[in-house]
């Protein structure tokens, strides 16, 4: 069949709907599929994502994408979808099926080994598989090709267009700016209350309340909604049905609050996309470290400010009457800022957090180059532990096996959380700029103002450009560690009563 654009473009939709179903099984294995039905939905997840890429690999899309790319006669948007799918296709082309086939193999044997090693808490039950999952993730990253940089055609698959040159110095100057940081903000005088112990928040309360916060923010529930699951996510089939979850726990209500804020920056992202770009390769973020800057922009700087609290802490607080009897506003705000260093990545407060990443990042960098043995894994993690936060793992559950992520070999993931943080304090102080009473419409609950401009210089940009050269669009400048470290040194330096 001789391409014409109308013909790649139904193409890039039926790609798009058999992702969306993926998508709509995916989510659904997550929150409400019956436990025996496990086997049943992991073959039916297999088959459509072999008939995904399937249709990608077609031969018939190359000529097409190829044909695509020598006209001169596309508008911007058409040329850019081209090559995003062009990009998405040349990596899916350069795998081999038996390479394909090997990873999924040794992932699921990996998923096996990290359990039971987390069961014995003995990593030495995991180092095997390990081993495996790291060999296959080589070859797969020579397999796409890179320019002597391994790391990079990882990178590639969740940040493209970031590189470990780029990104190596601008998170070894976030490590050494936060360890003495950390340092100053453990010793201060004033330390953060932990004001949550031995409550209880009524479940029902705390659902109804993250309703509330969705709709404040101007998640729209009737292109989407909110169910639960142990790991919350955010999920969906279309920027007109995104699907988040969070989680309840009674005896701390900061999880719900928290987990449904943040899953709804990634909503507010999916909604966001133009209507003119759904069913079509624009229609996503650009990374995952952007989609991040859009949870933890809502989360922590909004969600974690003074402002914020000073609309929804009375509401708060009559939701639960008696579990916050006699907290103040300004108790519970230190209370969701307190800095504590700790040895769990997904419980660290936005102080410690990003050493929890470089941490990560530095040893997927020496495992990925075949720099570290296997055997001194733990140790080398425990002992960069110690150098950076001052805290020790007892036992591997702390420590080196904490994240499923190297059992799924998802190694070039962890630096798109640390990108996350630094794009969103960009991003907020771009917006500061751009909105000058922000704080106030915060502090009066109004928060679209702020939805709406990232919904016209972010969310509905799409993938018309690589996430730095967006960011570099919306801010004045591409990625930088400056922003982040201003915005903490500000907030902490005038929670804890010290100069940082
Ligand atoms: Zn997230």
């Amino acid at each position: 069949m001789e391409p014409t654009f109308s013909s790649l473009l139904a193409r890039m939709q039926e790609l798009r709907d058999l992702q969306g179903i993926i998508g709509l099984a995916t989510w659904d294995q997550e929150t409400y599929l019956p436990a025996k039905a496990d086997d049943a939905r992991a073959h039916q997840l297999s088959t459509l994502q072999g008939l995904h890429h399937e249709r990608l690999v077609d031969p018939w899309l190359g000529e097409a994408l190829a044909w695509a790319a020598g006209r001169t006669d596309l508008e911007a948007d058409q040329r850019a979808m081209v090559r995003v799918l062009t990009q998405e296709r040349d990596r899916a082309v350069r795998v081999p099926q038996a390479l394909v086939k090997a990873l999924a193999e040794a992932q699921s044997r990996a998923l096996v080994a990290w359990r039971q090693a987390r069961k014995e808490k003995r990593f030495a039950l995991f180092q095997p598989a390990l081993a495996r999952i790291l060999a296959l993730r080589r070859e797969q990253a020579d397999a796409y090709g890179h320019k002597g940089e391994r790391y990079d055609s990882l990178l590639e698959g969740y940040e493209p267009g970031m590189r470990v040159a780029r990104l190596t110095p601008v998170l070894t100057a976030l490590r050494d700016a936060l360890i003495p940081m950390v340092a100053t903000l453990t010793a201060a005088p004033r330390q953060l209350p932990d004001l949550f112990q031995g409550r209880h928040f009524d479940g029902e309360a705390q659902w109804r309340f993250t309703l509330r916060l969705l709709e404040a923010v101007g998640f729209d529930l009737e292109a989407g909604r909110q169910d639960r699951s142990i790991h919350p996510f955010t999920g969906g089939t279309h920027p007109l049905d995104v699907r988040l979850t969070t989680r309840i726990d009674e005896a701390n209500p900061l999880n719900a609050l928290f987990s449904t804020i943040h899953e709804a920056g990634h909503g507010l992202y999916e909604q966001g996309f133009a209507e003119a770009h759904y069913r079509t390769p624009l229609a996503a973020a650009p990374s995952m470290g952007l989609h991040e800057s859009q949870s933890r922009l809502w989360e922590n700087v909004v969600g974690r400010s003074d402002a914020f609290w000073e609309h929804f802490y009375p509401a708060l607080r009559e939701a639960f009457p008696q579990a916050l009897a006699g907290v103040e506003r300004g108790a519970f705000h230190a209370a969701v800022n307190r800095v504590s260093p700790s040895l769990i990545r997904t419980e660290a407060d936005e102080v410690t957090y990003n050493l929890h990443i470089v941490l990560r990042y530095e040893l997927e960098l020496l495992l990925i180059h075949d720099e570290l043995p296997l055997e001194e894994l733990p140790a080398a993690w425990n002992e960069r532990m110690q150098r950076y936060l001052g805290v020790t793992p007892s036992d591997d559950t702390q420590g080196v096996l904490q994240d499923i992520h190297w059992a799924w070999g998802e190694f070039g993931y962890f630096p798109t959380y640390s990108l996350g943080n630094l794009y969103s304090a960009s991003l907020y102080r771009a917006a500061e700029r751009a909105l000058p009473d922000l704080s106030g419409h915060i502090r009066r609950g109004e928060l679209l103002p702020l939805r709406d401009w990232l919904r016209t210089h972010v969310h509905s940009q799409g993938y018309r450009l690589p996430a730095e050269d967006l960011v570099h669009q919306v801010t004045g400048r591409g990625l930088t560690d400056v922003d982040f470290l201003e915005y903490l040194r500000s907030k902490y330096g005038a929670l804890y009563g010290v100069s940082l």
